[in-house]
Protein backbone atom coordinates (compact mmCIF):
# COMPACT_ATOMS: atom_id res chain seq x y z
CA UNK A 1 0.00 0.00 0.00
CA UNK A 2 1.22 3.46 -0.77
CA UNK A 3 0.60 7.17 1.14
CA UNK A 4 -0.56 9.08 -1.43
CA UNK A 5 -1.79 13.18 -0.66
CA UNK A 6 -2.55 14.74 2.12
CA UNK A 7 -6.47 14.67 2.20
CA UNK A 8 -7.21 16.24 5.79
CA UNK A 9 -5.28 17.71 8.62
CA UNK A 10 -7.06 17.69 11.55
CA UNK A 11 -6.48 18.49 15.24
CA UNK A 12 -5.03 14.89 15.98
CA UNK A 13 -4.55 13.34 12.98
CA UNK A 14 -3.62 13.52 9.34
CA UNK A 15 -5.38 11.52 6.55
CA UNK A 16 -3.66 10.54 3.18
CA UNK A 17 -4.98 9.15 0.73
CA UNK A 18 -3.53 5.59 -0.72
CA UNK A 19 -3.34 3.96 -4.34
CA UNK A 20 -6.72 2.00 -3.17
CA UNK A 21 -9.32 4.33 -3.71
CA UNK A 22 -11.68 3.01 -0.76
CA UNK A 23 -8.62 2.89 1.58
CA UNK A 24 -6.84 6.03 4.18
CA UNK A 25 -3.72 6.07 6.07
CA UNK A 26 -4.17 8.03 8.97
CA UNK A 27 -1.24 9.43 11.22
CA UNK A 28 -2.20 10.31 14.33
CA UNK A 29 -0.43 13.59 15.94
CA UNK A 30 1.45 14.52 18.85
CA UNK A 31 -1.18 17.25 18.99
CA UNK A 32 -3.76 18.13 22.29
CA UNK A 33 -6.17 20.89 21.95
CA UNK A 34 -9.04 21.88 24.34
CA UNK A 35 -11.95 24.17 24.66
CA UNK A 36 -12.44 23.39 21.01
CA UNK A 37 -9.17 24.56 19.86
CA UNK A 38 -8.25 27.70 21.83
CA UNK A 39 -5.98 25.92 24.39
CA UNK A 40 -3.16 23.74 22.01
CA UNK A 41 -0.14 21.91 22.62
CA UNK A 42 2.90 19.88 21.24
CA UNK A 43 2.60 16.86 23.59
CA UNK A 44 5.34 14.27 22.72
CA UNK A 45 4.60 10.96 22.81
CA UNK A 46 0.94 11.22 22.74
CA UNK A 47 0.39 10.50 18.88
CA UNK A 48 1.71 6.89 19.26
CA UNK A 49 -0.29 6.48 22.58
CA UNK A 50 -3.73 6.92 20.68
CA UNK A 51 -2.73 5.22 17.49
CA UNK A 52 -2.22 2.07 19.17
CA UNK A 53 -5.36 2.05 22.45
CA UNK A 54 -7.49 3.38 19.03
CA UNK A 55 -6.49 0.05 17.56
CA UNK A 56 -6.31 -1.98 20.19
CA UNK A 57 -9.70 -1.39 20.75
CA UNK A 58 -11.41 -1.61 17.22
CA UNK A 59 -9.98 -4.73 17.01
CA UNK A 60 -12.19 -5.60 20.24
CA UNK A 61 -15.16 -3.94 18.97
CA UNK A 62 -14.65 -6.07 15.51
CA UNK A 63 -14.08 -9.31 17.49
CA UNK A 64 -17.30 -8.31 19.10
CA UNK A 65 -18.91 -8.35 15.63
CA UNK A 66 -19.60 -3.89 16.08
CA UNK A 67 -17.90 -3.08 12.57
CA UNK A 68 -15.65 -0.37 11.96
CA UNK A 69 -13.74 1.52 9.61
CA UNK A 70 -10.30 -0.17 11.33
CA UNK A 71 -8.41 -2.44 8.71
CA UNK A 72 -4.78 -2.42 10.19
CA UNK A 73 -1.89 -0.75 12.46
CA UNK A 74 1.04 0.35 10.32
CA UNK A 75 3.53 1.83 12.49
CA UNK A 76 3.33 3.43 16.24
CA UNK A 77 1.71 6.13 14.69
CA UNK A 78 0.00 5.14 11.56
CA UNK A 79 -3.26 2.87 10.63
CA UNK A 80 -5.09 2.25 7.21
CA UNK A 81 -8.46 2.59 7.50
CA UNK A 82 -11.81 2.36 5.11
CA UNK A 83 -12.89 5.39 3.18
CA UNK A 84 -16.11 7.04 4.65
CA UNK A 85 -17.84 10.40 3.98
CA UNK A 86 -18.38 11.78 7.86
CA UNK A 87 -21.45 12.57 9.23
CA UNK A 88 -20.85 15.52 11.42
CA UNK A 89 -21.77 14.38 14.67
CA UNK A 90 -20.53 14.02 18.11
CA UNK A 91 -22.39 10.69 19.57
CA UNK A 92 -21.87 11.26 23.11
CA UNK A 93 -23.11 8.27 25.79
CA UNK A 94 -22.62 8.89 29.20
CA UNK A 95 -22.86 6.14 31.91
CA UNK A 96 -22.10 8.33 35.09
CA UNK A 97 -22.53 12.36 34.99
CA UNK A 98 -19.33 14.19 34.66
CA UNK A 99 -18.45 17.34 32.66
CA UNK A 100 -20.83 19.25 30.43
CA UNK A 101 -23.86 17.16 31.55
CA UNK A 102 -23.35 18.02 34.98
CA UNK A 103 -22.47 21.38 34.78
CA UNK A 104 -25.72 21.98 32.42
CA UNK A 105 -27.89 20.20 34.29
CA UNK A 106 -26.65 20.67 37.75
CA UNK A 107 -25.86 17.11 38.81
CA UNK A 108 -23.11 15.83 40.74
CA UNK A 109 -20.21 14.12 39.20
CA UNK A 110 -19.73 10.90 39.58
CA UNK A 111 -23.77 10.31 39.79
CA UNK A 112 -24.90 6.88 38.29
CA UNK A 113 -27.01 7.51 35.23
CA UNK A 114 -29.94 4.56 35.87
CA UNK A 115 -29.55 3.84 32.21
CA UNK A 116 -27.19 5.48 29.71
CA UNK A 117 -27.79 8.55 28.52
CA UNK A 118 -27.49 9.19 24.58
CA UNK A 119 -26.52 13.04 23.16
CA UNK A 120 -25.83 14.64 19.85
CA UNK A 121 -23.57 17.54 19.66
CA UNK A 122 -23.04 19.36 15.61
CA UNK A 123 -19.64 18.62 14.52
CA UNK A 124 -19.29 22.09 13.64
CA UNK A 125 -16.35 24.17 14.80
CA UNK A 126 -17.63 27.52 14.04
CA UNK A 127 -20.76 27.00 16.16
CA UNK A 128 -18.78 25.04 18.74
CA UNK A 129 -20.10 21.96 17.95
CA UNK A 130 -24.10 22.73 19.47
CA UNK A 131 -26.17 20.16 21.66
CA UNK A 132 -28.74 19.03 19.29
CA UNK A 133 -31.90 16.33 18.81
CA UNK A 134 -33.10 14.40 16.35
CA UNK A 135 -35.59 17.02 15.12
CA UNK A 136 -32.42 19.42 14.22
CA UNK A 137 -30.51 16.28 12.57
CA UNK A 138 -33.49 16.21 10.38
CA UNK A 139 -33.96 19.81 9.74
CA UNK A 140 -30.67 20.05 8.84
CA UNK A 141 -30.45 16.79 6.95
CA UNK A 142 -27.36 15.45 8.78
CA UNK A 143 -28.99 12.06 8.61
CA UNK A 144 -32.04 10.14 7.92
CA UNK A 145 -33.94 8.80 10.78
CA UNK A 146 -32.80 5.16 9.30
CA UNK A 147 -29.49 6.46 9.95
CA UNK A 148 -29.80 7.65 13.15
CA UNK A 149 -31.88 4.60 14.44
CA UNK A 150 -28.56 2.51 13.20
CA UNK A 151 -26.25 4.66 14.67
CA UNK A 152 -28.36 4.72 17.75
CA UNK A 153 -28.71 0.81 18.21
CA UNK A 154 -24.61 0.51 17.60
CA UNK A 155 -23.92 3.50 20.21
CA UNK A 156 -25.25 1.44 22.65
CA UNK A 157 -23.78 -2.04 21.82
CA UNK A 158 -19.99 0.19 21.87
CA UNK A 159 -20.80 1.26 24.81
CA UNK A 160 -21.67 -2.26 26.35
CA UNK A 161 -18.98 -3.73 25.25
CA UNK A 162 -16.85 -0.95 26.29
CA UNK A 163 -17.88 -1.24 29.98
CA UNK A 164 -16.55 -4.45 29.39
CA UNK A 165 -13.54 -3.95 28.27
CA UNK A 166 -12.92 -0.88 30.43
CA UNK A 167 -14.17 -2.95 33.71
CA UNK A 168 -11.51 -5.81 32.89
CA UNK A 169 -8.61 -2.94 33.42
CA UNK A 170 -9.93 -1.61 36.75
CA UNK A 171 -11.39 1.58 34.71
CA UNK A 172 -14.99 3.27 34.95
CA UNK A 173 -16.57 4.05 31.58
CA UNK A 174 -17.93 7.40 32.78
CA UNK A 175 -19.02 8.68 29.05
CA UNK A 176 -17.41 9.25 25.58
CA UNK A 177 -18.01 10.08 22.20
CA UNK A 178 -18.19 8.38 19.07
CA UNK A 179 -18.89 9.60 15.48
CA UNK A 180 -19.90 7.54 12.42
CA UNK A 181 -19.21 7.51 8.44
CA UNK A 182 -21.13 6.04 5.55
CA UNK A 183 -18.98 4.11 2.54
CA UNK A 184 -19.64 4.74 -0.80
CA UNK A 185 -22.73 2.05 -0.77
CA UNK A 186 -24.14 3.94 1.85
CA UNK A 187 -23.90 1.94 4.51
CA UNK A 188 -23.23 3.33 8.37
CA UNK A 189 -19.65 2.32 9.99
CA UNK A 190 -18.63 3.40 13.48
CA UNK A 191 -15.23 5.44 12.69
CA UNK A 192 -12.98 8.30 13.82
CA UNK A 193 -10.69 7.05 17.19
CA UNK A 194 -11.91 5.57 20.44
CA UNK A 195 -9.05 6.47 22.95
CA UNK A 196 -8.44 8.35 26.07
CA UNK A 197 -8.73 11.75 24.24
CA UNK A 198 -12.60 10.69 23.59
CA UNK A 199 -13.65 8.65 26.62
CA UNK A 200 -14.01 9.32 30.40
CA UNK A 201 -12.12 6.73 32.23
CA UNK A 202 -12.00 6.59 35.71
CA UNK A 203 -9.61 4.48 38.02
CA UNK A 204 -11.64 2.36 39.99
CA UNK A 205 -9.88 2.08 42.98
CA UNK A 206 -8.08 5.53 43.25
CA UNK A 207 -10.77 7.13 41.45
CA UNK A 208 -8.15 9.07 39.27
CA UNK A 209 -8.63 10.55 35.79
CA UNK A 210 -7.19 8.29 33.27
CA UNK A 211 -8.11 10.16 30.27
CA UNK A 212 -7.57 13.99 28.42
CA UNK A 213 -9.31 15.23 31.72
CA UNK A 214 -5.46 15.34 32.91
CA UNK A 215 -5.22 17.93 29.99
CA UNK A 216 -8.55 20.07 30.05
CA UNK A 217 -8.30 20.39 33.56
CA UNK A 218 -4.84 20.79 34.12
CA UNK A 219 -4.01 17.62 36.66
CA UNK A 220 -0.84 16.54 35.31
CA UNK A 221 0.95 15.05 32.59
CA UNK A 222 -1.03 12.76 29.64
CA UNK A 223 1.59 10.49 28.39
CA UNK A 224 2.37 8.24 31.55
CA UNK A 225 -1.68 7.94 32.20
CA UNK A 226 -2.16 6.99 28.67
CA UNK A 227 0.58 4.31 28.32
CA UNK A 228 -0.64 3.00 31.40
CA UNK A 229 -4.18 2.62 29.49
CA UNK A 230 -2.00 0.66 27.17
CA UNK A 231 -0.04 -1.31 29.07
CA UNK A 232 -3.12 -2.95 30.96
CA UNK A 233 -5.21 -2.60 27.30
CA UNK A 234 -2.25 -5.00 25.67
CA UNK A 235 -2.08 -7.48 28.99
CA UNK A 236 -5.80 -8.72 27.99
CA UNK A 237 -5.64 -8.52 24.54
CA UNK A 238 -3.32 -11.45 24.14
N1 LIG B 1 -15.70 14.50 23.79
C1 LIG B 1 -14.86 14.38 22.70
N2 LIG B 1 -14.73 15.42 21.84
C2 LIG B 1 -15.42 16.58 21.99
C3 LIG B 1 -16.28 16.72 23.10
C4 LIG B 1 -16.40 15.65 23.98
O1 LIG B 1 -14.23 13.34 22.51
O2 LIG B 1 -15.27 17.50 21.15
C5 LIG B 1 -15.86 13.39 24.72
C6 LIG B 1 -15.21 13.67 26.07
O3 LIG B 1 -13.91 13.16 26.12
C7 LIG B 1 -16.11 12.93 27.03
C8 LIG B 1 -17.47 12.91 26.35
O4 LIG B 1 -17.24 13.20 24.98
O5 LIG B 1 -15.66 11.60 27.18
C9 LIG B 1 -18.46 13.90 26.92
O6 LIG B 1 -17.87 15.19 26.95
P1 LIG B 1 -18.63 16.42 27.61
O7 LIG B 1 -19.85 16.73 26.79
O8 LIG B 1 -18.86 16.15 29.04
O9 LIG B 1 -17.72 17.65 27.35
P2 LIG B 1 -16.37 18.16 28.08
O10 LIG B 1 -16.58 18.05 29.55
O11 LIG B 1 -15.31 17.25 27.57
O12 LIG B 1 -16.25 19.56 27.58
Amino acid sequence: MKKGQLLYEGKAKKLYATDEEQVIWAEYLDQATALNGARKDEIKGKGELNNQITSEIFLYLSDKGIENHFIEKLSKTEQLIKKVEVIPLEVVVRNLAAGSFSKRLGITEGTVLPEPILEFYYKEDALDDPFINEAHIAFLKIAAPEEIRLIKEAAEKVNQELIRLFQQIGLELVDFKIEFGRQADGTILLADEISPDTCRLWEKESGASMDKDNYRKQLGDLVPVYREVLQRLTKISV
